[in-house]
């Protein structure tokens, strides 16, 4: 066996130590004479699996108890339709849009009501974010929207947006876990599994009880009702049982790990190793303006369409993939989620340095 540095923006790496407890307990899990993806979600050991799960992340968040905690299916991109038809109940929203996902959300808002677009980066191909400190904020918005990492374009809010008052709604797909978070500036955090937690297939919401009522646009499917999950402890029908049990898991080597302080130290410690050598590089450079930096998603460029394509060919062939940026950006993009272990990155810069020395 062996396995490669995985530089995937999603679906993406996870902690070799999870794989291998889940490989273990592929056939019989814990005497059950089973795998968790042939038992019954209503069954006494699907029962704690899900229960763990949720009480560990709210442990690993400190997440308030007036949060309920969901976990949902249909992807981040559902809760794009899902967000409004739940939390519009003056048929109005603000938008700050930092890249493509934002802009999905906004473009989907625009169906259920008054999406408004607040704040954009667009101009500069989304290579910063936009001073939030003193927005337009809509008197009568029922949120404000913000996708807080952009995966695609490598950019993190710093600090949050002045909302003057409003609920929060924050996509959290790419930064997930990755350092600590103030559940309560928000109304909703939500972000799909499969960049910094667990397999593709779960959507995790974590929503203020409040903003949870009955008062949803006309024709909302029960499916896309928060209170429908919620009311069913995200068992109201079949949840994605297996994806669930790894993010179980995933939770567990955090807390393992030392919580979220320590990987908020260990992520940067990480990001500076691939930073500080773009910085004094000849060769490469980063796309992104220096304070907005993501510790996640590290995208960068040569200047030379031909010699990114070379450089991201002999990567792989040395054992670094998916480093190909992506295909509405180009270059090379370098995703460092938490389970990417330090010497991945180390093994990457040494790459790179070569590189550069042969082809100068
Ligand atoms: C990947 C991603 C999405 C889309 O996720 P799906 O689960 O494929 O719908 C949305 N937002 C962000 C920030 C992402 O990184």
């Amino acid at each position: 066996m062996s396995r490669v540095y995985n530089f995937s923006a999603g679906p993406a790496v996870l902690p070799e130590e999870v794989l291998k407890e889940a490989a273990e307990e592929m056939l019989d899990y814990r005497g059950t004479g089973m795998s968790v993806m042939e038992m019954s979600h209503r069954s006494k050991a699907y029962e704690t699996i899900i229960r763990e799960a949720e009480a560990d992340l709210r442990e690993l968040m400190n997440i308030p108890d007036n949060y309920k905690v969901l976990f949902l299916q249909g992807g981040a991109s559902q809760q794009f339709a899902m967000i409004p038809m739940n939390l519009m109940k003056n048929g109005v929203a603000d938008y700050i849009v930092t890249g493509q996902w934002a802009k999905k959300a906004y473009q989907e808002a625009c169906i259920y009501g008054k999406a408004n677009k607040i704040a954009s980066s667009e101009d500069q191909t989304f290579s910063y974010i936009p001073d939030c400190s003193d927005l337009p904020i809509s008197e009568d918005a029922d949120y404000v929207y913000i996708c807080e990492n952009n995966t695609i374009y490598g950019t993190k809010f710093k600090t949050l947006p002045n909302t003057k008052g409003k609920t929060l709604v924050a996509d959290v797909s790419s930064c997930f876990l990755s350092e600590p978070v103030d559940v309560t500036q928000y109304g909703v955090i939500y972000g799909g599994v499969q960049k910094n937690i667990g397999p593709a297939g779960v959507v995790i919401v974590i929503i203020r009880e409040d903003l949870i009522t009955e008062d949803v646009l006309p024709g909302t499917p029960t499916m896309l009702r928060y209170k429908i999950h919620a009311d069913n402890g995200s068992l109201y029908n079949t949840p994605p049982a297996y994806g669930i049990y790894i993010c179980g898991k995933v939770f567990k080597w955090l807390k393992k790990q030392g919580g979220l302080e320590a990987m908020k130290a260990h992520n940067e410690k990480k990001a500076a190793i691939l930073y500080d050598f773009l910085d004094q590089s000849g060769l490469f450079k980063g796309t992104v303006r220096k304070e907005d930096r993501s510790l996640m998603n590290v995208p960068f460029v040569t200047g030379d369409e031909e010699l990114d394509a070379k450089f991201v060919k002999e990567a792989k062939a040395a054992g670094f993939e998916n480093l190909k940026g992506h295909r509405t950006v180009g270059g090379m993009r370098a995703s460092i989620y938490n389970a990417m272990p330090i010497e991945g990155v180390e093994k990457l810069v040494e790459f790179m340095k070569k590189f550069e020395a042969e082809n100068r």
